[in-house]
């Protein structure tokens, strides 16, 4: 299952619907200078100028305090011309970071880690939903994955991959299974999925034994090793699965793609052009 044309097919509508809607912006806040933040928000900020969404890339120190962050949240929350803010993680030891997150307007809130959109997510009336999630529903969509009456089995609990992936296949009508690092004997739950989604950050977790024969995996996972880039699942278990993304070019693309089209639901939300699904919205 191949993210990257996909991904591109969604830019493209992204880009038709940012000129239906005139000025669409993103504003994204980075604390400090990880490397692989410094990069993630490149990417982002080059793809949202390829659709012509207004970004601003606002980059602060280390030493910045929790409530100086929480002023230019608190700016940016009042600042009509932006429509998403997104808080680039993770934040430096200093700064509460579940603080900071709640202090996005929900309806900015473009990565859907606000408590508000978790719990809308969690009740199954999904308003801002995290971009990664998002995308591997897309790919089992395009790839006409069944997934109504399956049994998904879901490697890792973050709170910004599984936990949010295992709620959206359970809202599409799959029995969830979600393994974590405390689960004894993963290979049998793995064994068991028709769809296994794997996040869990650790190098070819997933062996090809460990997948039913023609399954559909999504891996998740982007670790870096001594030779390059590997994801979470061995690629030999192309052989049983019937689907299998590739790292890079499965869900990676998918992540930035979707993050473009929050924005723009944000924009959609903000105008009064969609409701937002809550309270008093
Ligand atoms: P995380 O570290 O927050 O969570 C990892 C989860 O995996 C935890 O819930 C943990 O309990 C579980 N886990 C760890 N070791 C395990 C094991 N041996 N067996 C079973 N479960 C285990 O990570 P995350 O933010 O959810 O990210 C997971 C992976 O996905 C990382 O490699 C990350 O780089 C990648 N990622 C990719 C994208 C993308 O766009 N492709 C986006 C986000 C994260």
């Amino acid at each position: 299952m191949k993210g990257a044309p996909l991904a591109e097919r969604i830019r493209a509508e992204v880009a038709d619907d940012v000129r239906e809607l005139g000025e669409v912006g993103l504003a994204t806040l980075q604390v400090g200078e990880d490397e692989a933040s410094t990069v993630y928000l490149r990417l982002k900020h080059q793809a949202a100028a390829e659709v012509e969404i207004v970004s601003v890339d606002r980059k602060l120190p280390h030493a910045i305090t929790e409530n100086e962050l929480l002023g230019l949240v608190a700016d940016l929350n009042a600042d009509e011309a932006i429509d998403g803010i997104l808080v680039q993680l993770p934040l430096p030891e200093h700064i509460d970071e579940a603080r900071v997150i709640a202090a996005v307007e929900p309806v900015k809130d473009v990565d859907g880690f606000h408590p508000f959109n978790a719990g809308q997510l969690y009740l199954g009336r999904p308003a801002h939903v995290p971009a990664t999630p998002l995308g591997v529903m897309a790919l089992l969509a395009e790839y006409r994955v069944q997934i109504d009456g399956s049994r998904a089995v879901v490697v890792g609990r973050s709170d910004i991959v599984g936990k949010p992936v295992a709620h959206l296949l359970l809202q599409a009508n799959a029995t969830v299974t979600i393994c974590h690092s405390h689960t004894d004997d993963l290979e049998r739950h793995t064994l068991d999925a028709d769809v296994l989604v794997v996040a869990a950050g650790v190098p070819e977790v997933v062996t090809a034994d460990m997948v039913k024969g023609g399954s559909a995996v999504v891996d998740v996972g982007i670790n870096r090793v001594a030779g390059g880039l590997v994801g979470d699942v061995d690629p030999g278990a192309a052989e049983r699965a019937a689907f299998l993304t590739p790292v890079p070019g499965g869900v990676g693309p998918m992540t930035i793609a979707m993050l473009l089209r929050n924005t723009v639901t944000a924009a959609r939300y903000r105008r009064g052009l969609l409701a937002f699904p809550g309270i008093g919205r």
